[in-house]
């Protein structure tokens, strides 16, 4: 009996260090920046320790010829307000979610899950900047508001305290909204708190004015009319920005809310995808978001989707996969995620088709490793 229960024992420590030690073998690498094909990824707790042709160790070998890795993706605009939308992430290689607005205790519940495989890492913009009866104080909780530039200085340490990861504002004039010197004052002062700023905005003129405020990034693309060429211009030679435009969300609320035709909302899509397409062209970096549990989307994938519009909207497929890994880790300073590279996070996908060839493969996600531990994708 003794003897059984010590075998029993060999087996299941076994399995635990076959997991924290292991060689994906002859498999096509996306780092996070470009392709190398037929390479070896030698994975030892929870860190990338090496990525050659051959390696050479004791540590289990799971053959990827023929197949793809990349790194874990992310979220960049989500709204999860319960533990359950970081499982439904992580289970479809979503291994981070970037919270644009939310309650700030329930947030730093769920910011303590980031360590175990069932949840994604969630970082968070607590509540976001918006104006007394603007958008974002209609969901049932209640939210501080900014009525003048000098609010800046109490709402943003407030964040700090809080233990935000970055700073969220929101211009929407369907609503009240905050001015635009307000919108400076906030982006001036989180700034000198070393926070990123993302600001919500829905009209081209707004787009204009917190980019050249100096707003990080946009978290939508604006939806009314085209940026002109000069505007874009004297933007992307001053400013150094990037958009996450939820085009999928952006898709999905012209019929769910606005009522649209399908002809009309196939407009919409049209002019969008070309506002994302000259975005490209000057070089902005397009990051994924999704936007849920807007428009009934899910926090897992769902993303997919986000990514196969962006590609049809005419940027390279590498470049839609920077932007749902890498771009998202440099622009939000997550730290040693969105690469696979030697001394980063294990946070690794194995697909069995390559999505560079057809974007539409990021569906084959057959296995997930979270920091060199398996999570099971969700069949
Ligand atoms: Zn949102």
């Amino acid at each position: 009996m003794k003897t059984l229960l010590h075998l029993i024992l060999v087996f299941f420590v076994g399995i635990l260090s076959a997991q924290e030690s292991f060689v994906i073998k002859d498999v096509t690498l996306f780092t996070g920046e470009k392709v190398i094909k037929k390479t070896s990824v030698y994975i030892k707790d929870g860190i990338i320790v090496k990525v050659a042709p051959t390696i050479s160790t004791e540590a289990t070998v799971i053959n990827g010829n023929g197949k793809f890795l990349m790194p874990g993706m992310t979220n960049c605009h989500v709204h999860a307000w319960a533990p359950n939308a970081l499982t439904e992430a992580a289970q479809a290689g979503v291994l981070n979610l970037l919270d644009m607005h939310g309650v700030e205790p329930y947030q730093k519940m769920m910011k303590s899950l980031k360590d175990s495989t069932d949840y994604a890492r969630f970082y968070v913009a607590g509540y976001a900047a918006t104006a007394p009866e603007g958008h974002g104080t209609q969901y049932g909780f209640p939210v501080p508001t900014l009525t003048k530039p000098e609010d800046a200085v109490k709402f943003v340490e407030d964040r700090v305290n809080a233990n935000v990861d970055h700073i969220k504002i929101i211009v929407e004039p369907w609503k009240p909204t905050l001015s635009h010197e307000i919108v400076k004052a906030i982006i001036k002062e989180a700034h000198q708190k070393n926070k990123k700023v993302v600001v919500h905005i829905s009209k081209v003129e707004d787009a204009y004015q917190v980019l050249n405020n100096n707003a990080d990034g946009l978290v939508h693309i604006w939806t009314d009319k085209r940026m002109k060429d000069d505007l874009l211009t004297e933007l992307t030679n001053n400013k150094d920005f990037f958009v996450i435009p939820t085009l999928l969300t952006n898709i999905l609320v012209q019929k769910l809310y606005f009522k649209k035709s399908d002809e009309e909302t196939a407009k919409v899509e049209q002019f969008l995808k070309k506002e994302i397409k000259r975005l490209y062209d000057a070089k902005v970096p397009i990051l994924t978001g999704t936007d849920p549990p807007n428009a009934n989307i899910n926090h897992g994938t769902d993303l997919y989707k986000e990514l196969i519009l962006i590609s049809e909207a005419g940027v390279p497929n590498l470049e839609v996969l920077k932007g749902a890994t890498s771009y998202p880790a440099d622009r939000f300073n997550l730290g040693k995620i969105g690469y696979v590279k030697e001394g980063y996070i294990a946070d690794i996908l194995l697909l069995s088709k390559n999505p560079i060839e057809d974007i539409k493969n990021i569906e084959t996600i057959e296995s997930i490793w979270k920091a060199g531990k398996e999570i099971q994708p969700k069949k």
